[in-house]
């Protein structure tokens, strides 16, 4: 086996290991990315968030994504039964972007490839990481092509965007048990021909069905739609039959939606994933960096998936490079305690979310514009603005103010 010899090599070919691949790419270094499928793949994880377009612009990459002209998410709407919250991304607290995207993963992520491919990049497509050894000043990789044969690559830096893969934590025993309850969820795509015009019909929808389980209901520009259902673990389980029995059951569920999907057709059987959440026990090491889903996945109720994924990714490349110029990079502050700062503030609104509290802020009236427009910042991605007392207090104001809408109801019933 001939060792190749690179700077980099990116263990995935998704959002997160685009973006590292198409900033260290600008930079001038010799990278490769490895990735055991071939694209378009099918993969979860649709709904954007505002913050993951700095990402995107900031490596170049918006003008391939705008070309391919995917729905508008401009804000996000919550029902619950007859209640209604809408947020709305131009009303938000932090400055940044004000839109995103609803996109079909397989073309996203296949638009992504392309353009790198385009500036050439080289995508090892339909190979396989399967081990790693670490070594002082390198490391060696092996992958594994279609036929099974084996080939080694030497790399000065790994970056593992795997995403469910989970390639590195897998290898070097990193996985660490997720602190949240166990929620999975099950999920299709249906043709929506009883799609209402305008804003109704492209608008990103979250029916809250009870205090523990909800549909997402995600339209996108080519008329076809992504609906999916999150819940404890168990409830799903408590549902008989097939996949497809399973959330046909489900959907009836949803007063609001079912008369829209009652009889469509799915477009494939849906599929399922349970326990969710990931965690590892260190997001670095010699050599070595995690990123994306790969490194940490919360849960998918405030779309913070992706954006996890770049934010990290673009992160990474930057401190790699820093690193591979021989300046001192600090990995425990400047990569492990900021990715952390944003986990931390997502992590207590999932709790939150599932605790009921946050549902209460939300469908509160009449709303507070303040609030909301603090609560809209963090919706957008933007969880490491130090002037959002929803960001810096995360922890205590969303239980606190619970419970003053507790006192109040109490006061007067
Ligand atoms: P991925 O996009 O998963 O890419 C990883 C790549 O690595 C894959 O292409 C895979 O083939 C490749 N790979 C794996 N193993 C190997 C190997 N051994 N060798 C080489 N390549 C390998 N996020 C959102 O932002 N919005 C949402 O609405 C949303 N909804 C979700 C709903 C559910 C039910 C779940 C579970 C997740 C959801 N997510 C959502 C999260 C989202 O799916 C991920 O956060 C996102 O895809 C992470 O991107 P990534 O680049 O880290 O990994």
């Amino acid at each position: 086996m001939n060792d190749e010899n690179i700077d980099v090599l990116i263990i995935g070919a998704g959002p997160s290991g685009s973006v590292a691949a198409a900033f260290l790419q600008q930079k001038g270094y010799k990278i490769k990315v490895v990735e055991k499928n071939e694209f378009p793949r099918f993969v979860i994880g649709e709904s954007l968030l505002p913050r993951c377009m700095d990402h995107f612009d900031e490596v170049g990459l918006l003008d391939c994504l705008k070309a391919r002209n995917y729905e508008l998410k401009k804000g996000a709407r919550f029902i619950r039964n007859d209640e209604v919250c809408n947020f709305d991304f131009s009303k938000k607290h932090t400055d940044g972007w004000n839109w995103t995207w609803q996109v079909p993963r397989a073309d996203f992520d296949k638009t992504l490839t392309d353009e790198l491919i385009r500036r050439g990049i080289t995508i090892d497509f339909k190979k396989e990481v399967v081990a790693v050894k670490i070594e002082e000043n390198y490391s060696i990789t092996t992958i594994k092509d279609e036929h099974n044969c084996l080939t080694t690559i030497r790399a000065k830096y790994i970056i593992d965007s795997s995403g469910y893969g989970r390639v590195l934590p897998r290898l070097l025993d990193l996985e660490k048990p997720s602190e949240l309850p166990k929620y999975g969820s099950i999920f299709t795509h249906v043709n929506d021909s009883n799609r209402p015009n305008g804003v109704e019909g492209t608008t990103i929808t979250f029916d809250v069905i009870s205090k523990e389980a909800w549909l997402w209901v995600i339209p996108f520009s080519d008329g076809i739609t992504s609906v999916g259902y999150v819940g404890p673990t168990d409830f799903l389980d408590s549902f008989k039959g097939n996949s497809s029995e399973k959330l046909k059951e489900m959907l009836k569920l949803s007063k609001y939606f079912f008369p829209r999907f009652e009889h469509e057709d799915f477009i494939f059987e849906p599929r399922e994933i349970k326990n969710y959440s990931k965690s590892v026990k260190q997001l670095y090491g010699k050599g070595y960096v995690l990123t994306g889903n790969s490194a940490e996945f919360l849960d998918p109720v405030f779309s913070s998936g992706v954006t996890f994924a770049t934010e990290s990714a673009l992160l990474a490349a930057k401190l790699i490079t820093k690193d591979l110029q021989g300046k001192q990079v600090n990995w425990e502050e400047e990569y492990a305690g900021y990715m952390k700062q944003g986990v931390a503030v997502f992590s207590t609104y999932v709790k939150e979310w599932y605790s009921g509290n946050l549902q209460k802020l939300f469908f509160h009236q009449p709303e507070n514009p303040e609030i909301k427009s603090q609560i809209c910042a963090v919706l957008a991605g933007y969880v490491w603005d130090k002037t959002n007392p929803f960001v810096t207090k995360h922890k205590r104001l969303i239980k606190n103010i619970a419970y003053l809408i507790d006192m109040e109801k109490e006061k007067s019933e």
